[in-house]
């Protein structure tokens, strides 16, 4: 049988089994091999009034948060797209897939201008 993905959209390879996570948009319960997951730096206080406020010299605490998403919620979000069936072959990270660095074998066209 043809196969979408050569490793049926997972990380798992031969290791049977992973912890589930629960996406946090959803709610559903994920494999954490195929959820997506973003770490992000989060303040209390956002936007424009954060950045006059550091402007100012205050300073705003900062914490490290992860999220995972299940892959319809990410689609949804943005956070990751379908591709094409010659895209999909290329290995591309999921946090910066538009970045072209030397030596890259990305084509051009997959880049966003
Ligand atoms: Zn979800």
């Amino acid at each position: 049988m043809p196969k979408k993905r050569k490793n049926r959209g997972r990380k798992l390879g031969d290791s049977g089994h992973e912890k589930i996570v629960q996406c946090a948009q959803c709610g559903r319960a994920v494999p954490a091999d195929k959820a997506v997951k973003v770490t992000r730096w989060v303040t209390p206080v956002g936007g424009s009034l954060g950045k006059d406020l550091e402007r100012q010299g205050t300073y705003i605490s900062k914490r490290l948060e992860t999220r995972y998403y299940c892959i319809s919620c990410a689609v949804y979000l943005g956070i990751v797209r379908p591709r094409s069936e010659e895209e999909r072959k290329l290995r591309i990270p999921i946090n910066r897939p538009y970045t072209r660095r030397k030596g890259s074998k990305l084509p051009l066209k997959f880049l966003r201008v």
